[in-house]
């Protein structure tokens, strides 16, 4: 992917023709809040009516540059050309045949890539196929519960894992999510996240203090299936542990057998500037899950661990529409763009954004921090430098600011700012997107 410096390329900024939302905007909006379910959260009121790269433009015509890619899930930018023929080549052969009773080329040989792409522990691999991150991870729970014989599951706080009944009982990164959903699946328990910033060289001691009371005063570890985490958390505020923390859980999930299960929902799919974000500590997990990035768009998901772990009888889980043909083919096209340089474009724009930001806000009062691996960028936001007390509501004016002036971003944990672009951001857009908000948080602090 080329990597385009400022210099070489006229830097294309947001456009907008109307105020925002437009008249077309607003009648689309009027709609869709009639008919709705309440429950949507939408942080500004974006109507996308066209993505191109990390353009979206409404219908308004207005144009904003996309540092979300609809929640880090257009992995190659909106409408890539390889992906959108792919998707059209096979929707004109076959659209859905039910991909866990019968057989088709495009999944069989996508779990083939997936099964050898190095994403879990061991040599020979498994693929199961769902449609959406919590199927991934709903997977993930069934089959340490059905490998292991065995009930508890560990989470961790601050996690996000989906909101199907399995997926939410572990996830704690919002009470809103789990509120009058009780009671969850029994057996899960939650331990603490380690937050580097706050705690700096006792983020992981302190993290391994918690989980090794929830082993000892609530279940032991030979109950334990096992130990859910992101490796770096996502919707919880892009927190990457130190690499402590989590070698310290493989070696607890080997001394005890139990399964280690990595969430990478969002952070896979060469969003670190690395395939799998685990790749970065080296510690590699018996189980993945992955979806979002997977296939540009197209709902699938992939949860992948050994032969050995993966070898429950016909019958124990499927799916009627996981690993369909199209979002196969769009998937393996997907792969063909980040295997081909996307991933590596990530790890060298990623490191430019994060530099540009981290220059800019270097004195700013009200930045706890930016952090990031690869285009998986974070600005935490705080009421001042010392105390490191959260601003929640600075993070939100923020967020709304920006899309008042084109740049599209979203929120993460209670008062980060989280940059998820397409993995074909270049420097350009890169440098635009820096400068909006840095402009943003100096008017708003
Ligand atoms: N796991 C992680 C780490 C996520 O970030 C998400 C979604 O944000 C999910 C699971 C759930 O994915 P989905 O919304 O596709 O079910």
């Amino acid at each position: 992917m080329s990597e385009l410096s400022p210099e070489a390329t006229p830097l294309r900024r947001p456009r907008f023709v109307t105020a925002v939302p437009g008249p077309k905007a607003t009648a689309i909006i009027q709609r869709s809040e009639g008919a709705v379910s309440t429950s949507y959260t939408r942080d500004y009121p974006l109507v996308a009516e066209k993505g191109e790269g990390c353009w979206i433009t409404d219908p308004d015509d207005n144009e904003f540059l996309d540092m979300t890619s609809g929640i880090a899930v257009c992995s190659t930018g909106h409408c890539h050309p390889s992906v959108v023929r792919a998707i059209q080549e096979q929707a004109g052969k076959l659209i859905h045949m039910s991909g866990t009773d019968f057989y088709y080329a495009p999944q069989s040989r996508l779990a083939h890539r997936m099964a050898n792409i190095g994403a879990v522990r061991g040599d020979k691999h498994r693929v199961y196929f769902g449609n959406s991150g919590t199927e991934a991870n709903e997977c993930a729970l069934k089959l340490a519960r059905h490998k292991t014989g065995r009930y508890g599951i560990i989470g961790f706080l601050g996690s996000f894992h989906g909101r199907s009944l399995g997926s939410v009982s572990v996830t704690s990164s919002r009470a809103i999510q789990r509120a009058r959903f009780g009671p969850l699946v029994p057996g899960v328990f939650h331990s603490l996240y380690p937050d580097p910033l706050r705690h700096g060289a006792d983020a992981t001691p302190r993290a391994l203090e918690h989980l090794d009371l929830v082993l000892s005063k609530l279940i032991t570890p030979e109950e334990v299936a096992a130990i859910l985490v992101e490796p770096i958390q996502g919707e919880g505020g892009y927190i990457i542990p130190p690499d402590s923390f989590l070698i310290a859980l493989r070696e607890l999930c080997d001394k005890h057998g139990i399964l280690l299960m990595f969430d990478e929902v969002q952070s896979g799919m060469g969003r670190t500037g690395k395939m799998f974000a685990w790749q970065h500590s080296g510690v590699a997990p018996d189980v993945i899950s992955l979806a979002k990035g997977i296939a540009s768009g197209m709902p699938l998901s992939a949860t992948i661990s050994s032969a050995e772990i993966m070898s429950w009888p016909p019958g124990a889980h499927a799916s009627t529409f996981g690993g369909n043909p199209v979002s196969c083919a769009a998937s393996w096209a997907t792969l063909d763009l980040l295997e081909g340089g996307l991933v590596h474009n990530a790890a060298v724009v990623g490191d430019r954004f994060q530099a540009m930001l981290a220059e800019g806000l270097k004195n700013h009062p009200r930045v706890g921090e930016v952090r990031g691996r690869g285009l998986m960028v974070a600005v935490e936001l705080v009421k001042d430098r010392e105390s490191l007390a959260r601003d929640g509501e600075l993070r939100n004016a923020v967020v709304m600011r920006a899309f008042d002036k084109g740049l599209l971003i979203l929120g993460c944990g209670p008062n980060s700012i989280r940059f998820a672009p397409a993995l074909v951001l270049n420097e350009a857009e890169a440098t635009v997107a820096a400068e909006i908000f840095i402009d943003v948080l100096n008017e708003l602090s």
